[in-house]
């Protein structure tokens, strides 16, 4: 029970509001500076978002909102004192930033910052409703964009997911089920898509092949090691993917020779589909996102793609290796291409 007057519990609120909009603004400029240098990276975290949510405990959706929020003030930081008078909030810049990020990936260009403050300039004061008429406003090409997927738990093994589909992705999504209806005349949206999901994954997922691997020129007779065959996938399977990612690394550090398909998907077997680095507190990296295969040992500086000198790891903890091998400077003007 708190012992106050009226009057007085109304004024202790507005004086915890506003420093409640200071700490916000003080923990977005300090989560800005983590992204700036990138320590999530060597605490074992796959990325901003990552280390937000399984470190600091914020939901998704509240890390989120963190993020973008905390990326739009590192790029225009006079708009932070907007939050702490109240003219900004969280949703509103967490808006913003998602919008100029899909513009910027639309257009290719980066956008400036003057471009930038102009877009917040007219969202300041706004509720979220409001915001969100002006920014479809100011980008009518993306408002199919801001209608967000929604991914929640409605039971304890089900989870819905709502999703908008383009009319060709759903004459797809019609075929399938046209192929289908021999079997199951009534399949449901989510047995076509679970047909869909199968028939990509024994594909494409290399925890999933039976490799027979063969002793070729250049490879060691470890790259023979035994192989098992998994038969029920690691929950997020199907998030484990390759990318052309560590190729292009390679390249950027001066490597030659490219690791053979069969070696990749040794070293991806052997990692379990996982980020393989481990912070100093032995944390391991739990991103099955963008896996690529990284040389211990630089090929640049004489390495061997030899199964004992390759491992998985995302593409936040490989550009973190070549930067230690390469220097910082070098893997910067990688990243800016990304
Ligand atoms: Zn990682």
């Amino acid at each position: 029970m708190i012992a106050l007057s009226n009057d007085g519990l109304i004024s202790a609120v507005r004086s915890l509001v506003k420093e409640e909009r200071r700490i916000t603004r003080e923990i977005l400029d300090h989560i800005g500076e983590v992204a700036r240098r990138r320590l999530f990276a060597d605490l074992g975290y796959s990325s901003l978002f990552d280390w937000l949510v399984k470190d600091l405990g914020y939901s998704e959706s509240a890390a989120y909102r963190r993020m973008q929020a905390a990326r739009i003030l590192q790029a225009v930081p006079e708009a932070s004192v907007k939050i702490e008078s109240g003219e900004l909030g969280l949703t509103v810049l967490s808006k913003v930033q998602t919008l100029i990020r899909a513009d910027e990936r639309r257009t290719g260009e980066k956008m400036s910052v003057q471009a930038k403050s102009e877009i917040l300039a007219k969202v300041e004061s706004c509720s979220g409703r409001e915001a969100e008429f002006r920014l479809a406003e100011h980008f009518p090409d993306l408002a199919a964009e801001a209608v967000k997927e929604k991914v929640r738990a409605v039971g304890q093994d089900q989870i819905s997911v709502q999703v908008t589909f383009t009319r060709e992705q759903f004459d797809k999504l019609k075929r399938i089920q046209e192929l289908m209806s021999h079997s199951d005349i009534e399949a449901s949206n989510a047995t076509l898509l679970d047909a869909a999901m199968d028939a990509f994954l024994e594909k494409k997922d290399p925890l999933k092949k039976v490799i027979r691997p063969r002793l070729a020129q250049g490879d060691t007779a470890a790259e023979v090691a035994p192989v098992f065959e998994r038969t029920k996938p690691p929950s997020n399977q199907c998030k484990a993917n390759t990318s052309k990612g560590d190729s292009q690394i390679a390249a950027i550090t001066k490597s030659t020779g490219s690791v053979k398909p069969s070696t990749r998907n040794l070293v991806l077997r052997k990692s379990d589909g996982q980020c393989e680095y481990r912070a100093p507190d032995g944390r391991r990296c739990e991103s099955r996102h963008l896996l690529e295969v990284d040389h211990i040992h630089a090929r640049a500086l004489g390495g061997k793609n030899s199964i004992e000198n390759l491992r998985a790891l995302c593409r936040t903890h490989n550009l973190m290796m070549a930067e230690q091998t390469f220097g910082r400077k070098k893997m910067d003007s990688f990243r800016r291409r990304e």
